[in-house]
């Protein structure tokens, strides 16, 4: 029995989802798995697992798993969820990439999608749980649609031994044909329940004209109109990724102020220096057969789970801003309360969302499209929409990746406007005209179709299935993507070679269904890309693992140095770019270090960063003071803990540790680790334009890789910008004002295969 409060008791009667109870509860007795579909905010999140929680799906040891695609609803909801039930979050708790709460005694986990899958390479059959929810489908991330499929086996597998198990998927919308209507996935179609919403009307405006640049500018002009001239009710806004977000949350904060802001001042310490030891003698050898494997047959307990965790925000390339000359006057008689929402925010800075704006305030939240689907605000009467969303593309072919605005599709485009009907009839300002959402696709696409699948394919070969073109996706990738990744894959030595035959055709068709070897098991079992992972696999040579562990964390975590590119918005802040600018190319300079350290490249500045961040205690103001992004560098903390751990797990001989007062690599070493990363990113290695290819002026300092027809550039804050040395590998290539590399290092032409 659940004990709730009468607040609680009250406000969940007015769920829609309360009405299905009963018929979401007989489904479930009667199928192995059923699809629901309602509407954003009613009440599926927060209610399902509570239904089954009361009908005893969590009793006799065996659990309730919920799997989010967002960290942030596994955490918001899982709190939620614990409060609605007075339970503690020992028994409704959460699992992340880098944390949790868990005990022996939690009944409900929420947990993200990543996590689960890790998990299943763990226990095949999820012993531990007696139910899956899979949320937020509509979503399509990658690894739920890997879930959904793998779960699609694991099921009737469960049913077959005697051990039941259910699968719940639930969406909000109610396109979900590619899970009913897909014979592969599952033989008998799974009941679709449909959950009445209680939408109130929501009025479409357009704008007549569609701003093309400056979006940012025209939401806060029709966010400062709507707080002026409409009656009460919270506003919320979407934009596209934090920079923005926080950019408007600053301006409206000016435009209506409502409390001083409050700075928090850290304690000065000291910049820890890094200095170089002088060692000479004969340069050291990797050894590429030297690797760490699994031992054989041992499962690993505490083998972190970690994939799989939103990019929101990953790289914030901010939109230009307009002038200060449009700003509003500062009116304090109107106070704003106006609170920021993204992925990566703090959750107690998210969770001040849910809770009432302070008396005589209007709310005002500026979002991410977290606020799309994931999370339901309370209260929201006017939707101001960018029509906008931020999204990483790849070339297929060269895997170049940028970030980019786009329009959002249709489909998003209602959802955020529903977001405004919650409560009371509402309203949804488009800032792009009827005829601009006319050219908006439908729907958006599944993210397994827009990139590069090896991580998803060595987890696949890791759950022994190893003809992936066979796998039941919900919606498959493409047969090219496939073959890309296994051929990177068998690169990188994780799958055996392919039987050679004598037609092309015939090598891809083998090529598709490679085993994977002892080396590619232990790099399944490290939570990073497989070119990082082989990296690892290697580290354990000439001392060199605490090194690569930390360049592995620093190049997964991304955006270590905090964008100071920015345009200024006032003559004082210019001066303090400038200065906190010069500040960080000394310290990139310093952090580079010289002699051979220099060879080592902008990984070598990695390294530095990381060293010097946490000899100086990791915090906000060491951060502040030197570039760092202080969020990168945390994250930077927790996965070189977890990779430690799972390295450990791997080769427990070695014995490594996390230390915060790492020295600085020998000579030695720095070459061992320019061939270690050389054998991970031996794909990405492009050689100087030489003087007779030189075909065109804009070639100078260029560089050639082998997939692309023009050359790619080192970026001026590069470490090897002034260098130039004949070959690098690098992370990869961005696309931004010219195709820059990113994470260059400088390799010697002997060692390249
Ligand atoms: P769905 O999953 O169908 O979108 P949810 O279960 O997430 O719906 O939300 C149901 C209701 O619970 C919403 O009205 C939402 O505002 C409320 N809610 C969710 N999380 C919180 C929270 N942390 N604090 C207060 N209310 C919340
Ligand atoms: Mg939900």
């Amino acid at each position: 029995p659940v004990d709730r409060s009468p607040e609680i008791q009250e406000a969940r009667l007015k769920l829609p989802v309360l009405a299905e109870e009963q018929v979401i509860m007989e489904a479930v007795r009667e199928n192995p798995g059923i699809v629901i579909c309602g509407e954003t905010g009613s009440g599926k999140t927060t209610q399902v697992p509570q239904f089954l929680y009361e009908a005893g799906y969590a009793s006799d040891g065996q659990i309730i798993g919920i799997t989010e695609p967002r960290r942030v609803a596994a955490v918001s909801m899982s709190h939620r969820v614990a409060k609605e039930m007075n339970l503690p979050p020992q028994v409704v708790s959460y699992q992340i990439r880098y944390e949790g709460n868990v005990t022996s005694d939690t009944k409900i986990k929420f947990m993200t999608d990543g996590v689960l899958l890790k998990e299943i390479q763990k226990d095949f059959l999820l012993r531990r749980y007696r139910v899956i929810i899979i949320d937020e489908a509509h979503e399509r991330s990658v690894y739920t649609d890997i879930l959904i499929g793998l779960l699609s086996r694991i099921v009737p597998l469960r049913n077959k031994k005697g051990m039941p198990m259910k699968l719940l998927i639930m969406s909000a919308t109610l396109r979900v044909e590619d899970f009913t209507d897909n014979q592969r996935l599952f033989r008998t179609p799974p009941p679709v329940i449909k959950v009445d919403s209680r939408q109130f009307p929501v009025t479409i405006h357009f704008n007549k004209r569609t701003p093309m640049e400056d979006y940012t500018g025209e939401a806060f002009h029709k966010t400062c109109k709507i707080h002026r001239m409409l009656p009460p009710g919270g506003i919320l806004v979407f934009l596209t990724g934090q920079a923005e977000v926080h950019n408007l949350c600053r301006r409206l904060r000016n435009a209506f102020p409502f409390r001083k802001n409050n700075t928090t001042a850290g304690e000065w310490q000291p910049p820890h220096t890094l200095k170089y030891l002088k060692a000479k003698s004969s340069l050291p050898r990797i050894d590429l057969d030297n690797y760490s494997a699994l031992p054989v047959d041992e499962g690993d307990e505490d083998r972190e789970a970690g994939i799989g965790d939103e990019e929101d925000g990953g790289s914030d390339l901010d939109i230009g801003d307009d002038l200060a000359d449009s700003e509003e006057k500062a009116d304090p008689s109107i106070p704003l309360y106006v609170l920021p929402l993204y992925s990566l925010l703090a959750p107690e800075q998210q969770a001040k969302v849910f809770r009432p704006p302070p008396p005589g305030t209007r709310l005002c939240v500026v979002a991410t499209n977290v606020a799309e689907t994931s999370l339901t605000i309370p209260g929201i009467k006017y939707v101001v929409d960018c029509g906008r969303v931020k999204k990483r593309f790849y070339d297929r072919v060269t895997g170049v990746s940028s970030f980019k605005v786009t329009w959002t599709s249709q489909a998003s485009a209602n959802q955020r406007a529903g977001r405004a009907g919650r409560t009371e009839p509402g309203h949804c300002y488009r800032l792009y005209s009827s005829a601009v959402f006319g050219d908006f696709s439908l729907f958006s696409e599944a993210e397994i179709t827009r990139r590069p699948v090896e991580d998803l394919v060595l987890q696949m070969k890791d759950l022994n299935i190893d003809k992936v073109v066979n796998f039941p996706f919900p919606t498959p990738p493409s047969t090219e993507a496939l073959v890309a990744a296994e051929q990177l894959l068998v690169s990188l030595g994780a799958l055996e070679e392919p039987p050679r035959t004598g037609r092309v055709k015939q090598i891809q068709q083998a090529s598709l269904s490679c085993p994977i070897t002892p080396l590619g098991r232990a790099m399944a079992s490290f939570p990073v890309t497989p070119r990082y992972a082989k990296m690892l696999a290697l580290g354990k040579q000439q001392d060199c693992l605490p090194y690569v562990i930390a360049v592995v964390a620093a190049m997964t975590v991304r955006e270590i140095f905090e964008d100071l590119d920015r345009p200024a918005r006032s003559e004082e802040e210019s001066t303090k770019l400038t200065q906190r600018r010069a500040r960080m190319t000394q310290m990139r300079r310093l952090w580079a270090g010289q002699g051979a350290a220099l060879q080592l490249g902008d990984l070598m500045v990695l390294l530095g960063a990381v060293g010097a961040c946490e000899f100086a205690g990791c915090t906000p103001k060491f951060c502040e003071d030197n570039g760092l992004r202080y969020k990168a560098m945390v994250e930077i903390r927790k996965l070189r803990g977890q990779l430690t751990n799972a390295v450990n797990a791997v080769c427990p001989e070695v014995g490594v540790f996390v230390d915060p007062k790492m020295t600085p690599p020998t000579e030695h070493q720095v070459v061992c680790l320019r061939q270690i990363v050389l054998a991970g990113l031996g794909d990405h290695l492009a050689r100087r334009v030489q003087a007779e290819d030189l075909l065109d002026p804009k070639w100078k300092n260029g560089y050639k890789t082998p997939l692309m027809d023009d050359p790619v550039f080192i970026h001026p804050n590069s470490a090897l910008f002034k260098t130039l040395p004949e070959f690098v590998v690098y992370q990869e290539v961005m696309e931004t004002t010219k195709m820059y590399m990113r994470g260059v290092s400088a390799v010697e032409a002997e060692w390249i295969p």
